[in-house]
Parts: C-alpha cells; structure tokens; sequence
C-alpha cells in the first residue's frame, strides 16, 4: 500500500472523528487529510486542521465563520461555513471521506460523497436509517463504495459473502446490553444524565451513548444492516454479548458460523475502512483469549427496551416510518441529555410520535427532509407537553 490516499473527515471533533484522526496521524505516509468539519467547536476544529495539515476546515454553524477565520489565521487553511460549505467539502476530490457526523444533519454532505462516487466510511449510521434505498439507489447510480464503521456492520463486511445471499442463514448483531442490561423498569426510571452515558465497554459520543443504553443504537444498527447488506430483517437475530469482544457473526445454511473479534476500540473498524481492500497496521492492546475467560451471551428484553421493537415494526413498516422513529429519537435524546425527560420517555415518545405518524411510501431525497423535519416537531410538541 504505497500510494497516499486524500481524506475528508467530517465531524473531525467527535469521538469517532478524534479516533480517525489518531489513525492517520499514525501512518502519515499513507493518508493526508484534505477537509476537517465540525458543529459548533471552534477551537478543537481549527487545532485539528493544523495538526491534520488539512486545507479546508468547515464549521456547520454559519455564525462561527469569524472565529474560525481568526483561530486560522496565518494557517493557510481555508476556513468555511454552513451547510453548503459542509457539502463542499464533502465534493472535493478526497479519496474517503469518513461520515462522522452524528444524526440526520449528517444526510446532504453524505450524499454529495455518494454522487461524486467517492468511498465513504461511513460511521453516521441515522443517515442510512434516514435515506434508505433511496441512499442505497444513489451508491449504485453513482458507483460509490460505502464501508461501514460501525464496528458491528465492519464485522458482518469482514466475513459476509455478499455474492452469494442464499447461502446466509442469518446474521447474529451482537450487542453490549449499555449499562442497564441487568435493570428493572423501575431502576431505570430515575436513572441520571451521567449513569445513562456511562458506557460499559466503548468511549462514545453523547447521543450514541444514550441509544446503547436505551438500546436504540441497536435498532438503528438492525436498520442499517438490512439496508447494507442482502439479508431481509426476519434474518438479522440481536444477540446480547456483553463483553463487547464479537463484533458480529455470520451464519451460512451449512451450519458455519464466521465471527469477527477484537478489543472494543473504534480505531480497528476505521482502520479498516481507510486501508479497505487492505489492512493497516495498528499498534493497539491484542485480545488476551486466557485472561477474557469466558464470553456470554443472552437474548435481548424487548419489554424493558422498547427501543429494539420500535426499531423491528419501522424497519417492516418501511417507507417513512424509519425517519420518523430517527428524528423523534434524536429530539428524545437532546431533552433526556437537557434533564427535560426521564430515560423511559425516550422509548415512549418515540412510540407516541410513531403511532401519531401516517405511514407513506418514500419517494425522493425532500420527502426525507419534511418528514424528518414534522416529526422533530412533533417530538418537540409532546416534549413539551411532557414538562408542563
Ligand atoms: P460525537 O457527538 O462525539 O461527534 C459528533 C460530530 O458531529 C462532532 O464533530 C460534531 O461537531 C459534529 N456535529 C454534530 N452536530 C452537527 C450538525 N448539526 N452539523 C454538522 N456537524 C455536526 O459523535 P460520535 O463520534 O460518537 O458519533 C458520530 C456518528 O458515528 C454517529 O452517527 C454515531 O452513531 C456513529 N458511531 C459512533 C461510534 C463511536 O464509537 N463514537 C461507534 C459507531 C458509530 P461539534 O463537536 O462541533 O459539536
């Protein structure tokens, strides 16, 4: 692998976009970086465009632009704002670009890599729960690659055998549990802010952290591997693992089961999604087989984590039921994250704002954004309500 490859890391602030950092920083021969883009975080976004010796750094809000001007001055990086920079940045000719946003905002850049035909490692997993086939149709029109980080789909990459989907029995998405695997109903009620983000195995961002301890991440994964991969829902099985250390299993009629394995660290699957078809050394702690013991295993609670049902009946339902469970997701999270609502309101607005929502066929990219934007309002509406 001697041929240097350009990068665009959008959402180079977060956990994911700090992991993806540290893996080019350590093969500075093999990646540069061509575009940074962050939120609202001003400061870690300029330090990471000088560190990365990127030339375009986007911040997404447009109010920002001074700041990132004057955190940039005397660079020579070129600083941009706002959605439409967000999207230049992702049409310029980088080789990968890593969708590191978190939520729906991710959708427009995402797609303006697609139709470049532009590999994609892709880790903004709500985009394709968003977008669907619609994202999918787009990959094959424009002869994009898209490369899943998400460590579970990365495993399922890894050992699938896409060209011949008759020989899949089913594929086992393996799941930590988050930190109320072993809760009652009751116990999690009152659960705080901190206990909630307290992730067992992985350091995460804010928002995903909530959706593995609500379990929704692994709904929104269950939604994205039946977009990624040839398989219909009824043979994708949510298997609890809570030592986080299968990412994934794959099953064939045979009997055979292919698993991939490694320590809980987003490095690997990014690593794979940069080096992809090849492999990137990475010097990070090895699984000690004898001193793990034991891996366990269990099915997952639909009754105590409504999320994973919610999840299933979207993912049936189709159409734009999926945005619907996504935006109202998101807005959920952002008032249990602002202590507006409890942890088990999260699932139960979802549900109201799912059964309150006329299911329709998607028919084009806009269709996505009006649905996505009726349901935030209505999430905002019952959230409201709920804090009367
Ligand atoms: P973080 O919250 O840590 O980072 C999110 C990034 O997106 C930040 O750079 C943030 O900028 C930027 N951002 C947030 N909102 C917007 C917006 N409206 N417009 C543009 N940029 C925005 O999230 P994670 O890194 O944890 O997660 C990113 C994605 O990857 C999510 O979809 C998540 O589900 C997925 N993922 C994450 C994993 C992980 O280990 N973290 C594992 C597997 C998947 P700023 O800092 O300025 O707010």
């Amino acid at each position: 692998m001697s041929v240097t490859k350009s990068v665009c890391i959008m959402g180079v602030t977060g956990s994911i976009g700090k992991s993806t950092a540290d893996v080019i920083l350590s093969h500075p021969d093999r990646y540069r970086v061509d575009a940074v883009t962050a939120h609202r975080n001003v400061a870690e976004l300029a330090a990471a465009a000088v560190k990365l010796g990127a030339r375009f750094a986007v911040i997404a809000d447009e109010t920002l632009l001074g700041e990132l001007k004057s955190a940039l001055a005397g660079s020579g990086i070129e600083a941009g704002a706002g959605e439409s920079a967000l999207i230049e940045a992702a049409e310029r000719p980088s080789d990968i670009v890593i969708a590191g946003i978190v939520g729906a905002a991710g959708l427009r850049a995402t797609l303006a890599a697609i139709r470049r035909g532009a590999i994609i490692g892709l880790a903004n997993k709500e985009t394709l729960v968003c977008a669907g086939e619609l994202m999918i149709d787009e990959v094959r029109r424009y002869n994009a690659t898209i490369i899943p980080v998400d460590s579970e789909h990365s495993a399922i990459f890894q050992v699938l055998d896409d060209h011949a989907p008759e020989r899949i029995e089913r594929i086992l998405l393996t799941a930590s549990g988050g930190p109320f695997r072993t809760w009652s109903l009751d116990e999690m009620a009152s659960v705080s802010r901190a206990q909630a983000l307290a992730h067992p195995n992985w350091s995460m961002g804010a928002k995903i952290s909530i959706d593995s301890a609500t379990m929704m991440n692994k709904g929104l994964e269950l939604i994205e591997a039946c977009r990624l991969f040839p398989v219909p829902e009824s043979k994708v099985e949510i298997l609890v693992h809570p030592q986080s250390v299968i990412h994934s299993m794959v099953e064939y009629v045979d009997g055979s089961v292919l698993a991939q394995l490694g320590t809980p660290d987003m490095r690997t699957p990014i690593a794979y999604a940069l080096a992809w078809p090849e492999r990137l050394p990475l010097v990070l702690p090895r699984l000690d087989f004898a001193a793990i013991g034991q891996f366990s295993f269990e099915s997952p609670d639909e009754h105590r984590f409504p999320a994973l049902r919610l999840a299933r009946e979207a993912l049936r339902a189709g159409g734009t039921l999926p945005i619907v469970l996504n935006a109202a997701n998101e807005v959920a999270v952002a008032a249990f994250l602002a202590g507006r609502i409890g942890f088990l309101d999260i699932a139960k607005l979802v549900e109201a704002v799912m059964v309150a929502h006329t299911g329709e066929r998607l028919t084009d990219i806009d269709h996505v954004f009006a649905t996505d934007d009726l349901a935030r309002r209505r999430t905002e509406d019952m959230v409201a309500q709920l804090c009367l």
